[in-house]
């Protein structure tokens, strides 16, 4: 078994978007943290497999990146997205975010899920007490002991032994099933009966964008919708969710080509027949799942976040942005308890301080996180269906001002 000899050492398992950025803000405490992931490591990967090839980061995600001083080399490569386009038949309609008209340029930005993993990845890479280690499965958890033990790829199995155990192993999170053990957890889940497919709009001839990378584009189809979000190659990665139905129905390119006309005219010609439905065909189709539980914490030995603590449908596009949060919020309540990083007591925190911050931190981050995610349940309905009328009712309150 391997001990760390540093002063406080935490495990965090799960090296994806939240336990990489979680592991910035432990390793600026001058703790000894040691990320395992299940996966390689995704920047020697061509592609990396899973959830969606982009994402929207807003505020909130941005703010949790500045707390870690983790924006700078990522920020620069944010497409910021001022409005909504809906596009309805032949029309396109443009809804902007802000509250105050054209010239409110409020934005949400899309980032490439791969790029933002590598960099907070590459950052831990240059921070001296920080270890990642790739291909370790987390199977189970000895509480008492706080003794992690992990698989590995080549079927060996290795302990690990830490002072706090950080679960950010995403939304079938084995660090919350082994917590289910040891706490009276509430725990439900909800999967929605729609599914996902993600497909690419490429680059025009020229290499530019063929529709405008300003917005994020949607075809609110009421039961169903698509919607393009812009990438740095000119491209469009486009997902459409419908029901399962719906998948099931389509069983060759001739009712995929059919159900395009029918529906999505005018990305036809933008996507081409070919790629669609080479992507449709070949793309894995993905289930929605909305996960509540509570509490999120165990004494002062174990604690989960992001998608394993409060995952979410993605339709408010505040996952990855709420589980970014998290650890913003994990750090300003352990300053409250234990101190500000460099100081000797948060350097080498007590039991009891970090028990009663993970403590709070269980209680008081619920609400909100319950809250973002019924939110996003709600904005489902929103972008498939209210959008189409939305426009009239924005237009209709400014002419009052
Ligand atoms: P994950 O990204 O799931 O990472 C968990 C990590 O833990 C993975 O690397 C995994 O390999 C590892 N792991 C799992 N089990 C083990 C184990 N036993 N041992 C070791 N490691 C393990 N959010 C937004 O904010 N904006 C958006 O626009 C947005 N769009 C989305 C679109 C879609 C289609 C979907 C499905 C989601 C979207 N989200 C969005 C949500 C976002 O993807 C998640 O909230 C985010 O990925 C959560 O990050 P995480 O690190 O908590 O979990």
């Amino acid at each position: 078994m391997s001990v760390p000899n540093k002063e406080f050492s935490v495990a965090i398992v799960g090296g994806g978007l939240v336990g990489a950025l979680n592991a910035v803000y432990f390793a600026a405490r001058g703790w000894n943290v040691t990320v395992f992931e299940l996966r390689e490591d995704i920047r020697t990967l061509k592609q990396a497999g899973g959830r969606s090839i982009n994402l929207a980061l807003s505020k909130r995600g941005i703010s949790a990146l500045e707390g870690a001083d983790a924006g700078a080399g990522l920020f620069e490569t944010l497409i910021p997205m001022t409005g909504r386009m809906i596009h309805i038949g032949e029309k396109q309609s443009s809804q902007n975010y802000g509250y105050f008209g054209e010239h409110d340029l409020k934005a949400i930005n899309s980032v490439d899920r791969k790029l933002v993993n590598e960099h907070l990845l590459n950052k831990l890479q240059k921070m001296p007490n920080v270890t990642i280690k790739f291909l370790h499965e987390l199977v189970s958890i000895d509480y008492e002991k706080t003794v992690l033990n992990f698989k590995m790829s080549d079927g060996t199995e290795c302990k690990f032994q830490a002072d706090l155990i950080i679960g950010a192993d995403g939304s079938y999170s084995r660090v919350r099933r082994e917590l289910m053990r040891v706490t009276r957890m509430n725990f439900s889940q909800e999967y929605i009966e729609h599914g996902y497919v993600e497909l690419n709009m490429p680059p025009n001839e020229k290499g530019e964008y063929q529709m405008d990378p300003g917005h994020l584009h949607i075809w609110p189809r009421q039961t169903f919708m698509m919607i393009g979000l812009p990438n740095t190659d000119k491209s469009f990665t486009m997902t459409l969710f419908m029901p399962w139905k719906n998948f099931e129905a389509i069983k060759t390119p001739q009712d995929l080509l059919a159900f395009f006309e029918d529906q999505f005219a005018d990305s036809l010609p933008l996507i081409g027949r070919e790629l669609l439905v080479k992507d449709y065909f070949k793309n894995p189709k993905g289930s929605l799942v909305s996960i509540k539980c509570k509490p999120y914490h165990y004494k002062s030995s174990c604690l989960i976040i992001g998608d394993a603590a409060h995952a979410m449908v993605p339709f408010y596009g505040q996952g990855m942005n709420c589980g970014f949060e998290d650890c913003l919020v994990l750090d300003e309540i352990l300053t409250k308890h234990i101190g500000k990083p460099g100081t000797a007591s948060s350097t080498k925190p007590s039991a009891e301080a970090m028990g009663k911050a993970l403590e709070e931190y269980s209680a008081t981050r619920n609400a909100d996180a319950e809250a973002m995610s019924d939110l996003a349940m709600y904005n489902y309905v929103e972008m498939r269906s209210s959008v189409t009328k939305l426009s009239y009712k924005l237009k209709k309150s400014f002419e009052g001002l």
